[in-house]
């Protein structure tokens, strides 16, 4: 039976998903008053993870920002950085963060669920811009068309809409229908994660049995993330971190799949449970407290890290992928979570103004053109960082994701690109004369822009396109050269503003 969403003048949006991408969307994108929002989510309302804490990093904290959601909220911990030891405990590498740019911090440890129940509340509030979005738990979607609009779900009911959003995470059942069947699947990265929150007193009580606080628990110069990396052929790690207002500390410890008793029982999942006594032995190598402290622990959760490669097209027909569906990664540079916020500031940065559905499709392809390159170059990245894990080069490679250019500005930026490579094209059909056009043109072509390079390039882009705005544009590139950009300019009245670019 195929169900008609019909809301006579709203244009209907699914949602699958209820994680941190489907959750943040629906907040983002319930300030719309021309969409009808449904979130999709297979679990049940009251269910709950137990274990995962992941970092934060600015352009996720300034993206759940912008829905007023503060560090406190979520029990935040700003955090300092990360230090990387071998299993003597020596210092091997120590990447020292800055404090953001408002001075909250660049990085926040957070607990998952924790953010979830704050996007949650976003989302579904009576209060804020727009109308609370409704959630529908156990609600399993099985198939979805693209190019029709239509998902089924599992009791072979289906909705039709104007757009699909396949929040679904790695196992994603909008991307079976939208990526073709020979382009590789999820694959294991050859490591399985123990996870595991201690709480405090506990921690504090074992560390008292040692009878001595490691180096690594110092918090003097503020808190940072602990690696220590045993730097065998394996690649076995442990990453510790205070979490959730400090009343835990949050354990993932990688093990090769190799080493593990069934590694064939494995499936992705975020809560299928592992043995305490298997990863004590697992441990071996490692600082012996840590085998002790572990021991302590009566439950651990185990999960098999997988990543995929970077897919084709995150966007088809009427149906677009975000976060873990469009681009699975490796947690080797805590940006799993940052890329899910990425994909969702943009996708709203798209949608906030379009009331024509027709315009979908195309809409969804501009956001793919910026946002895909981006989050497969942080896939790839993600996994170098991976092999680098127990090396010297290690905090380099954690840390080497380039800066968040925000979907305006990739957009603006691209517009004053366009502009400057065919202004012909950027000023025909815009009421100016043809030798109107030919004189922007002419000085346009007389510039030296196309032979700058790197820092000096992007500056240029980013001082035209934040130029562009204004009427008219006149930017001194590097002392001798005057770049010349017009959008809306008359020729008679030149207006507008010059931007000092080159040194
Ligand atoms: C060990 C580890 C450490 C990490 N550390 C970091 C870090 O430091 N920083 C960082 O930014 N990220 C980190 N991440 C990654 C981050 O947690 C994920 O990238 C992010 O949570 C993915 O969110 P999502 O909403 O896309 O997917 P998910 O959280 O997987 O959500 C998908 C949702 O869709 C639902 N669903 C699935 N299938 C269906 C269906 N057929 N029908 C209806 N609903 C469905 C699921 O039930 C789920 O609620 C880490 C991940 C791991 C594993």
């Amino acid at each position: 039976m195929s169900q008609n969403l019909s809301s006579p003048c709203k244009l209907r949006v699914a949602v699958i998903g209820g994680g941190i991408s489907g959750l943040a969307t629906a907040a983002f994108l319930r300030k719309c008053p021309q969409y009808s929002i449904t979130v999709y989510e297979r679990r049940a309302a009251d269910f709950k993870e137990t274990s995962a804490t992941f970092g934060l990093r600015g352009s996720g904290i300034s993206i759940v920002k912008q829905l007023g959601i503060t560090k406190q909220e979520i029990n935040g911990i700003v955090g300092a950085g990360y230090r990387i030891y071998n299993t003597r405990e020596e210092l091997m590498s120590k990447a020292q963060l800055g404090n953001g740019p408002d001075g909250d911090g660049d990085l926040w440890f957070v607990f998952r669920q924790d953010l979830k129940d704050a996007l949650l509340r976003r989302a579904t509030s009576e209060e804020g811009k727009g109308k609370p979005i409704q959630v529908i738990y156990g609600s399993h979607i099985v198939r979805v068309d693209p190019e029709a609009g239509r998902i089924h779900f599992t009791d072979r009911a289906s909705v039709d809409v104007d757009l699909i959003i396949g929040a679904d995470g790695i196992h994603s059942k909008v991307r079976t229908a939208m990526i073709p069947p020979s382009h590789p699947q999820p694959a294991p990265c050859g490591l399985s994660v123990y996870r595991f929150m201690i709480p405090m007193e506990v921690f504090k009580e074992s560390m008292a049995a040692e009878g001595r606080m490691p180096d690594m628990f110092n918090y003097e110069e503020g808190y940072f993330i602990a690696i220590v990396a045993a730097g065998d052929e394996g690649n076995r790690n442990v990453v510790m971190l205070p979490c959730r207002g400090h009343r835990f500390m949050s354990v993932a410890c990688a093990v090769p799949d190799s080493i593990l008793k069934n590694p064939a029982r494995l499936e992705y999942s975020w809560n299928a449970k592992g043995s305490v006594e298997e990863l004590v032995d697992n441990v071996r190598g490692f600082p012996e407290w840590l085998g002790r402290l572990y021991g302590r622990m009566s439950q651990v959760e185990l999960f098999q890290v997988r990543d995929q490669e970077p897919l084709p097209s995150y966007v088809n027909g009427r149906a677009v992928l975000i976060g873990d569906a469009a681009h699975p990664m490796v947690p080797y540079q805590g940006q799993g979570a940052n890329q899910c916020l990425e994909d969702v500031e943009g996708l709203h940065t798209i949608l906030e103004n379009l009331s024509n559905g027709d315009l979908i499709p195309d809409q969804l392809r501009v956001w793919d053109s910026i946002r895909r390159p981006r989050a497969s170059a942080v896939q790839q990245s993600a996994r170098v960082s991976q092999s680098k894990i127990s090396t010297k080069e290690a905090t380099q490679a954690l840390l080497a994701v380039k800066p968040y250019v925000r979907m305006k500005d990739a957009l603006a930026a691209r517009g004053a690109t366009q502009a400057v490579e065919n202004p012909h094209s950027t000023l025909a059909g815009r009421g100016y004369s043809y030798s109107e056009i030919w004189s922007v043109v002419a000085n346009t072509q007389s510039t030296s822009f196309k032979e700058l390079e790197g820092t000096l390039r992007d500056r240029a882009i980013d001082a035209i396109s934040q130029a562009m705005r204004m009427t008219f544009v006149l930017v001194p590139v590097a002392r001798t050269v005057m770049f010349v950009a017009a959008m809306l300019m008359k020729w008679e009245k030149p207006s507008g503003y010059g931007v000092a670019v080159g040194g």
